[in-house]
C-alpha cells in the first residue's frame, strides 16, 4: 500500500477538527492507551475513523476492537459471504468504508459496491438513505467549499451510486449539521423552479406558464427528475403545436408549413440549445397539411414493417439543413445512447442500461422526437434501456440477426433478478421505474429485423446500411447517410480474428466515425495463449468451471473447446442462459446441455456457465461446490467489475484450494488493430464507449450531453 499524505487537506473547519481528533486519538491508540468514549459525526464509535487512518498510514490498529469487528463484517460483505443483516450493522460497515475511502484505503467502486449491496439485502432503505445524504455531503465537503460546488458534486455522486435523486431541499438539514449553508443556495434563483416543482409536481403547468420552454428547461435540467422534465416538454409542446396549427391553413405546402412552424418554435424558444430548435414534426399537428407523395425509390428503401409508422413523417419531411449528434450516454462504457437529430426528427443509436448503477442515458427532449431506434447488439449496456423508452415511444427498433431474440432473453433475465432495485423501482419520477414487464413486451412487439449489407430508409432522409461488427452474433455497425453526409457508428466491434468471426471489415471513408474505444491504448489479446491455457489447465484438472458471459463469450469458448479437441475426450457442458443463447444464435458443436437433475460436477466435466463475473447463477454455485477441491479448476475469462466474486477470486480475497487460471479474452478490437483501423479512417473521429480519459491526438472524446452540429 502506498503511504498517503493522511489525513487529506481540507478547508472545511469542522472536518479539519474531525481529522485532528482522529490523529490525536491514533497517537493515544499507538501508545496502547484507551481512546476516550464518544461518537463520530455519524454517531459511530470514535474508533472507526482512527482505524482507517491507521490503515492508511500503515500502522497497526489491532487494539481498536470495535472497529476491527466492523471491519471483519465489511470484509465478509465485500465477498458477499455475510449471512445476517441489520440496518445498524450495514450503516456501521458503510461508515467504516466511507472513512477508509476518504483516506484512500478504498476506491469509489468499493463505496458504490457497498451501497448497491445494501439495496440488495436491506429492505428498509429510509435510514440508509438518510445516512447516505449525510455521507455524500461529508465526502464532497472535504474537497469543496462553496455550497454551489458541493451541491453539484453531490449530484454527481447520487448518479454514480445509482441512488434516488433526492430533492435538493433534503440536503439543507445535513448542511446545517456540517456547517454548510445549503439552504441559502437552494433559495437562490437557479434552484427556485426545481425546488417548487419537486415539492409540488402537480402544479408544474402553473409554475411554468409565464416561461418559455427554454427558460423552464434550463431551470430543471440539472436537478429536475427526468420524468418531470418529460412532463414539462409535454405541456410546452402542446402549447407550441396549438399556436402553430392556428397559423397553418389546409392548403399550405409542406415547405411553407415547416417555415411557419419554425417561426413559432423560434418565437416560443422551443429549443434546448442556442443553435437549433427542436425537430419540426408536421405529422404531430392536429390537422397537418396534405402530405407529399412518397418517391417509389424511397418507398422501396423503407423496411416493410416500418412503412406504416414512417410514411407520414417521410411525406412531411423536407431536406435537412443541419444534423446534430447528441451523446446521451455513449462517452463512457455502461449506458450507450446517441441521437442523430435532423430538422424533422432523427434516430437513436442504442439505448443501454448500466449494470453497475442501473442508469440509462441522459434525458434530452429530442429523445421524445425520434423516428426509429437502431440497436447495435444485444448486450444490456446497449439495449437495456429500451423498455423505459417504450413507455412513451410507439415507433420501431431495428437490429440484425438474432439480436431481437437475444434481447428478449436478456430483458426477461434482468426482470427476474429484480432490476431495478427499490427504492428507484417505485419512484415514479425516476424513469428507470418504467423497466417493467409490460414495457418489455412492448419492446418485443416493436422489433424490425434488418440484414447486413442491405440499405434501408429508417427515418425521413436517413438511409442506413448495417455491417457485421464481429463483436457477438448479430452485432452490427451502421453506416448512416443523411443528405450525403456519411456517419459510421461502429457499436462494439472486433477487428481481431476470433473463434466466432474473421474480424470486422469496416469502411474508412465515412465523414464521421463514432467508434468503440474499449481497449484504446491498452494491451493486446493473445488468443493462441488462451487456447494453450485451456488445453493445459483442462488436461491437468477436473472438473473445470469456465464462468463466462452468456452472450458472445460462451459461444466463443465452446467453439474453442471444440477446435482444440476437448469436447472429444471430456464431458463439455453448457447450461442456463448461456445454453439458451447458444441455441438461439445457432452456434453448434459437440458439447452437451447439462441435464436438469445433475446437481454435482464430476471429474470429467467441463462446464461453461453464464455469469462471467460469478455474481450469481450456476458458475457461482458450482464454484462454491468445488472451491476446496484441489483437483478442480475455475477459469474466469474477460472483464471483472471490482468486488464481484470473480474479481475477489483473482485478487486473492476468496479462499480456495482449487486452481484458478485467468484467461484474458475480449470481444472488442485489441489496441493495435483498433489504432491501425482508426488511423486509416479519413473523416472526423469520435471515440465513445471508452475508459480512456487522456487526450488522443486527432480524436474527439465527447462529454455527456455534448452536441456536434454538422451542416449538410
Ligand atoms: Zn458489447
Amino acid at each position: 500500500m502506498t503511504i498517503l499524505k493522511n489525513p487529506p487537506k481540507t478547508k472545511h473547519k469542522m472536518i479539519q477538527q474531525i481529522f485532528a481528533q482522529a490523529e490525536s486519538d491514533l497517537k493515544l491508540a499507538l501508545k496502547g492507551k484507551q481512546i476516550p468514549k464518544g461518537e463520530g459525526i455519524f454517531g459511530e464509535s470514535r474508533e472507526f475513523i482512527v482505524f482507517e487512518l491507521a490503515k492508511a498510514l500503515n500502522q497497526n490498529a489491532e487494539s481498536l476492537e470495535t472497529a476491527q469487528q466492523v471491519n471483519d463484517r465489511l470484509m465478509l460483505m465485500f465477498r458477499d459471504a455475510k449471512e445476517d443483516f441489520s440496518v445498524e450493522g450495514m450503516i456501521q460497515a458503510m461508515t467504516l468504508c466511507l472513512h477508509g475511502f476518504v483516506f484512500g484505503n478504498y476506491s469509489e467502486e468499493d463505496f458504490r459496491f457497498l451501497y448497491r449491496y445494501s439495496l440488495r439485502y436491506i429492505r428498509k432503505q429510509a435510514p440508509i438513505e438518510k445516512w447516505l445524504r449525510k455521507a455524500v455531503v461529508y465526502l464532497v465537503a472535504v474537497n469543496n467549499e462553496s455550497a454551489k460546488d458541493i451541491l453539484a458534486e453531490v449530484r454527481y455522486w447520487i448518479q454514480f451510486l445509482g441512488a434516488p435523486l433526492f430533492m435538493p431541499s433534503m440536503f439543507s438539514e445535513v448542511g446545517n449539521e456540517l456547517g454548510i449553508d445549503i439552504q441559502a443556495e437552494i433559495d437562490g434563483e437557479e434552484f427556485r423552479l426545481v425546488d417548487a416543482i419537486t415539492r409540488h409536481p402537480q402544479y408544474l403547468k402553473e409554475a411554468v406558464q409565464d416561461m418559455t420552454f427554454l427558460e423552464s428547461f434550463e431551470g430543471l435540467k440539472e436537478w429536475g427528475p427526468d420524468a418531470i422534465q418529460l412532463q414539462l416538454l409535454k405541456v410546452k409542446k402542446k402549447n407550441v403545436y396549438e399556436r402553430a396549427q392556428d397559423k397553418i391553413d389546409s392548403g399550405m405546402s409542406v415547405n411553407d408549413s415547416v417555415k411557419v412552424m419554425k417561426k413559432v418554435f423560434e418565437k416560443e424558444k422551443f429549443r434546448t440549445n442556442k443553435q437549433t430548435v427542436l425537430p419540426i414534426r408536421l405529422q404531430e399537428l392536429s390537422s397537418p397539411p396534405p402530405g407529399e407523395a412518397v418517391d417509389p425509390v424511397i418507398f422501396e428503401l423503407i423496411p416493410q414493417k416500418l412503412r406504416m409508422d414512417l410514411l407520414p413523417s417521410v411525406a412531411y419531411s423536407t431536406k435537412t439543413k443541419k444534423i446534430e449528434i447528441i451523446f446521451l450516454g455513449g462517452p463512457r462504457i455502461g449506458r450507450s445512447g446517441i441521437i442523430i437529430k435532423t430538422d424533422t426528427g432523427g434516430i437513436l443509436l442504442d439505448f443501454g442500461m448500466s449494470v453497475a448503477n442501473h442508469r440509462i442515458p441522459e434525458w434530452v427532449p429530442e429523445l421524445e422526437m425520434i423516428d426509429t431506434v437502431l440497436i447495435s447488439h444485444s448486450h444490456l449496456d446497449h439495449v437495456g434501456g429500451l423498455p423505459i423508452l417504450f413507455e412513451e415511444f410507439s415507433g420501431k427498433w431495428c437490429s440484425v440477426g438474432p439480436t431481437g431474440g437475444v434481447t428478449k432473453i436478456l430483458l426477461d433475465d434482468a426482470l427476474k433478478i429484480g432490476t431495478p432495485f427499490p427504492p428507484r423501482k417505485h419512484d415514479k419520477h425516476d424513469l428507470i421505474s418504467r423497466f417493467n414487464e409490460s414495457n418489455v413486451q412492448k419492446v418485443t412487439k416493436n422489433h424490425v429485423r434488418l440484414e447486413y449489407g442491405k440499405s434501408n430508409e429508417v427515418g425521413p432522409g436517413i438511409v442506413v446500411t448495417p455491417i457485421d461488427a464481429c463483436h457477438i452474433p448479430g452485432s452490427a455497425a451502421y453506416l448512416i447517410d443523411i443528405e450525403g453526409v456519411k456517419i459510421l457508428y461502429t457499436g462494439d466491434f472486433n477487428m481481431d480474428k476470433s473463434a466466432l468471426f474473421p474480424g470486422a471489415n469496416l469502411p474508412t471513408d465515412a465523414d464521421y466515425v463514432i467508434f468503440d474505444g474499449t481497449y484504446w491504448a491498452r494491451e493486446d489479446f493473445d488468443r493462441s495463449k488462451v487456447r494453450e491455457q485451456f488445453s493445459k489447465t483442462i488436461a491437468d484438472h477436473g472438473p473445470v468451471i469456465i464462468p463466462s458471459f452468456a452472450v458472445g463469450r460462451s459461444q466463443e469458448i465452446l467453439i474453442m473447446l471444440d477446435e482444440i479437441g476437448i469436447t472429444k475426450n471430456r464431458n463439455v457442458m453448457v447450461t442456463g442462459m448461456a445454453e439458451r443463447v447458444t441455441k438461439m444464435v445457432g452456434v453448434t458443436g459437440s458439447w452437451q446441455s447439462m441435464k436438469k437433475n445433475r446437481i454435482h460436477l464430476e471429474e470429467s466435466d467441463v462446464l461453461v456457465a453464464g455469469g462471467g463475473m460469478m455474481s450469481g447463477g450456476l458458475a457461482r454455485h458450482h464454484f462454491n461446490e468445488q472451491r476446496n477441491n484441489p483437483k478442480a479448476a475455475v477459469m474466469p475469462c474477460g472483464y471483472m467489475a471490482p468486488r464481484t466474486p470473480g474479481w475477489n477470486l483473482l485478487h486473492g480475497y476468496e479462499p480456495h484450494e482449487c486452481t484458478v487460471e485467468y484467461a484474458r479474452l475480449s470481444a472488442h478490437s485489441s489496441a493495435t488493430n483498433l489504432e491501425t483501423y482508426i488511423k486509416s479512417c479519413k473523416g472526423k473521429r469520435i471515440m465513445v464507449h471508452t475508459p480512456y480519459f487522456a487526450q488522443a491526438k486527432g480524436i474527439m472524446i465527447p462529454k455527456y450531453k455534448e452536441r456536434i452540429v454538422i451542416p449538410t
